[in-house]
């Protein structure tokens, strides 16, 4: 059987498009985990850890509110809502929210786990997608939605003493009256050190060492969250590639600091401890680890020290919280050479998220969580998931059949630059190009 649209992982990117997916009648759709159930992050979810987003930007809401796969409707089905609603929660616990994804990928009939893909290729006319079980499907479509590996530095060797922060909580590695390094300034970094500090059998040293030069906290609020919009991805798809570059820079805390609740807690706990006269604990920040070595008392840390001079320490055991890359997985070994790359190794993306490939048109090839370049900072993010699977729905169907924001009544709030017309001299404002899409919807 010839499908419409195969999904290669069930992370929560393609999870909000099979979601989706579902409510599109008359589209075949199969999506494929290689584990036996779904998880979401496993080895960092770290029990109080919560959620970065609003439950309410979940895997269908922002565009389909209807949906029978949102949050609050897992909620009710769960004899929950009303206990939720009472606990005020912004945001809520990445247990609860990954449960919420759970029951989601384990409803949809789309959906086969345990399915581990090992190849696909392409004969001219469909995609032909095979997992280790030897199981075949053909496909018009595909997306692609592995998610990032972990960043591991090239001059590490990982080992049970030194591992990534993804493992954190699966090799469960021990820690008490050990000295233990946390590499990485992030909120992964930042939870591994609070859970450090909460253990009743605790290490015998913390050091958290970090290449940036202060434990910097997220960047948040209402102005904040317009770079988390579709309309800022339009503006920002218009900007040449050297603004991209500065301005993904200057936005790196909106997604990549610690939450203001992780720091306070950290604080608070190392607060408590220096008051009790313990201080096993030592903050590092401004220092560029360069090197990490097996030596005769342990693992040898070496790092370049902000504004000059270099430094050492020893480690029963080393924890890389630096962060996940993009990586092109070992199943698309077989098209890998017939696409284009950005410089980061990530997938070349046009606007709707389709990969630039020399395949033909009919059969497109869509990539998730590879668009930190051409869609800007929001791709990595749940924020925009399901308005990117509808853009991703609507290009597939050709057709309109989700409303993601372009004939929108109001203006946007922000006339950011690179938006249709912006920054010419006979520009039109904002709300005249609203009522030119207006009107050609309408027409
Ligand atoms: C600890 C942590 C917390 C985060 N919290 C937030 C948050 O609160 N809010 C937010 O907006 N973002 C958050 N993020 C960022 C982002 O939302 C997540 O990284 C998200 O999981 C990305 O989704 P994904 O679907 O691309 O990939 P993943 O979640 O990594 O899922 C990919 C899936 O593909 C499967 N797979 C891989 N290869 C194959 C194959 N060959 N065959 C079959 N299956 C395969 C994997 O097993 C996996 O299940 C967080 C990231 C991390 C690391």
């Amino acid at each position: 059987m010839m499908l419409d649209l195969f999904g290669v992982g069930l992370g929560p990117f393609n999870l909000s498009l099979a979601a989706l997916a579902d409510s599109v009648s008359g589209l075949s759709c199969s999506f494929a985990e290689r584990r036996p159930r779904f998880a979401w992050h496993p080895g960092m979810m770290i029990p109080g850890t919560t959620m970065q987003t609003s439950f309410l930007k979940d895997l269908v809401t922002p565009v389909q509110p209807t949906s029978r796969w949102s949050f609050l409707n897992y909620l009710v089905t769960h004899g929950r809502f009303h206990d939720f609603m009472a606990a005020r929660l912004d945001c809520a616990s990445r247990v609860e929210f990954a449960d919420y994804m759970g029951w989601v990928a384990h409803c949809l009939e789309a959906t086969a786990f345990g399915e581990e893909i090992e190849t696909i290729d392409h004969d001219g006319t469909a995609f032909i997608i095979t997992s280790a079980s030897g199981r075949h499907w053909r496909s018009r479509a595909l997306s692609l939605g592995v998610g990032h590996a972990p960043r591991i530095p090239e001059f590490v060797c990982p080992d049970s003493n030194c591992l990534h922060a993804a493992h954190w909580l699966d090799r469960a590695p021990p820690v008490a009256g050990r000295r233990i390094v946390v590499i990485g300034g992030g909120q992964s970094g930042a939870e591994i050190v609070l859970d450090l500090l909460a253990r009743r059998t605790p290490p015998a040293e913390i050091v958290w060492i970090s290449r940036r030069s202060g434990f910097w906290t997220l960047q948040d609020g209402a102005f904040i969250d317009q770079f988390f919009t579709p309309d800022y991805i339009s503006a920002w798809r218009r900007q040449p590639d050297s603004e991209r570059k500065l301005v993904l820079e200057e936005q790196k805390y909106t997604s990549d600091g610690i939450t203001a609740a992780t720091a306070d807690a950290i604080y608070r706990a190392l607060y408590e401890r220096r008051r009790s006269g313990r201080h096993d604990v030592v903050l590092r920040p401004g220092r560029d680890v360069r090197a990490i070595r097996k030596g005769p008392a342990g693992q040898v840390i070496d790092a370049r020290v902000a504004g000059g001079g270099t430094e050492q320490c020893t480690a029963d055991l080393v924890v890389l919280a630096t962060g996940y890359r993009p990586a092109i997985p070992d199943c698309l070994r077989k098209l890998a050479g017939r696409t284009r790359y950005q410089p980061d190794g990530s997938l070349a993306l046009e606007e709707s998220f389709r990969v630039i490939w020399d395949g033909p048109h009919e059969t497109p090839f869509y990539a998730m969580n590879h668009g930190r370049h051409s869609h800007g900072i929001a791709d990595a993010q749940i924020s925009l998931a399901a308005w990117r699977s509808a853009v991703i729905l609507n290009d597939l169907t050709g057709r309109r059949v989700f409303d993601t924001g372009e004939g929108a009544a109001e203006p946007p709030l922000v006339d950011w630059p690179g938006r249709d017309g912006a920054n010419s001299t006979n520009a039109t404002t904002a709300v005249q190009r609203r009522r030119i899409v207006n009107t050609a919807i309408s027409d």
